[in-house]
């Protein structure tokens, strides 16, 4: 296998340290010669079942990502008359999908002898980047907005070890501020900017199709900063090249309405964002409002001839508690606001029944303690007597 690093826009090749073209354009990793060396049978799997098309030369640095669960969601399907599965990406080592992406890109950043690796984060990436860090033996600096980022996140980014810095500011200024100093500190930059990461993410397509053993009609999921779904898009059509598969699903970005520049960009059928300059919903992980990857992110839309939806904090919040209650499946707000989209799309015709979905899960619910309180209330305080245990059941 060899791959070269080429911008989408225009064409031209990069050396590996690069994460933008000298044009503006977003650099993405493309590959000749491949020899598949894995069979999409269902056998057990994780990130590196796919190592021939990941783009590493050294051993990598892996807790074991990938592998997740993909659950045939009955009570769901029922209801929303169509096939519903989820794939609960909060089963990673660090509780979301991130990990996939840092096992290849501390991978890569002890590849090109990077002593220290940095990012934005409105938390899943912080935590996860700590994580690989900490396993590869390398330093980890991270910018937060300030007051924005779930408790059990920032627990995880600060035990792990990393240097956690919180910035009176919102996070495309943090990304904004941590690119700068990348630069300057000669750090490697691990948002989703970075392409090497998002090879790790598209490993969720390739186990969407090991474990179904077919290609779903539609994949849905929440969009903040856009590295996934472009991600996972790349993960199919990749399949497809490889005649693996012969076609790829419709691919459904989901945003929370205080944050959706891409949604806006579909619904006026442009190739380029508008940013949102005040992003706000309570599914943080998603609280965007200048998508770094937008240009990826609207190809992979348009291309697989999906669509994006919009959706409020309450409908976020009802999916979450449905998804917890009806599936058992427990997940943080912005990964929720896949099932919400999902039932937008049926409430309004867009997907029929017997057609087959495939909703991703992208946080566990452990992420955001606090936002349960505020949604579900505090346990009922009794005094240690039987009787009063009683007269509350
Ligand atoms: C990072 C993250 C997202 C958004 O993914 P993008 O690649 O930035 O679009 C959604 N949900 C959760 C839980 C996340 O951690
Ligand atoms: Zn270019």
């Amino acid at each position: 296998m060899s791959y070269s690093l080429v911008c989408i826009e225009c064409g031209k090749e990069h050396g590996e340290e690069s994460y933008t073209c000298d044009c503006g354009g977003l650099l993405e990793v493309r590959f000749k010669d491949v020899e598949v060396d894995f069979k999409l049978d269902g056998n057990p799997w994780g990130v590196w079942k796919y190592r021939c098309l990941l783009p590493v030369k050294i051993d990598p640095v892996t807790l074991k990502e990938g592998g997740t669960p993909l659950y045939r969601c009955d009570s769901l399907s029922k209801e929303l008359n169509c096939r519903v599965y989820v794939k609960h990406e909060g089963a990673n080592p660090s509780g979301s999908f991130k990990d996939r992406g840092m096992t290849v890109g501390v991978t890569k950043a002890l590849e090109l002898g990077k002593k220290a690796v940095a990012c934005a984060s409105t938390g899943n990436t912080s935590a996860s980047m700590a994580m690989y860090a900490a396993k590869a033996g390398l330093k980890a600096y991270v910018l937060l907005p300030a007051g924005k980022v779930a408790l059990g996140k920032v627990a995880q980014a600060l035990m792990h070890g990393a240097k956690v810095i919180a910035i009176k500011g919102n996070f495309d200024r943090a990304l904004e501020l941590v690119r700068q100093v990348c630069k300057e500190m000669n750090f490697y930059l691990l948002n989703s900017v970075n392409p090497f990461r998002l090879e790790g993410q598209k490993t969720i397509a390739f186990e969407i199709v090991d474990e179904l053993g077919f290609v779903p009609d539609y994949v849905v999921l929440p969009v903040g900063n856009a590295g996934n779904i472009s991600a996972i898009y790349k993960g199919f059509k990749e399949l497809k090249q490889l005649s693996l598969i012969d076609s790829t699903p419709k691919m459904i970005g989901v945003q929370a309405k205080g944050a959706n520049p891409i949604y806006k960009a579909v619904m006026e059928g442009k190739d380029v964002i508008e940013p949102v300059t005040n992003p706000e919903t309570v599914a943080t992980a998603i609280r965007i409002g200048n998508p770094v990857n937008a240009r990826k992110a609207l190809r992979a839309i348009y291309e697989s001839k999906g669509t994006a939806v919009e959706v409020n904090d309450e409908e976020i919040i009802q999916a979450q508690k449905d998804l917890a209650r009806k599936e058992g499946i427990g997940v943080e707000p912005a990964s929720a606001s896949s099932l919400a989209g999902l039932r937008k799309l049926v409430e309004n015709g867009y997907i029929g029944s017997d057609e087959t979905v495939v909703c991703i899960t992208t946080g566990h619910l452990l992420k955001d303690p606090e936002i349960v309180l505020k949604v579900c209330g505090q346990p009922i305080e009794v005094p240690a007597e039987f009787e009063e245990i009683i007269k509350v059941l």
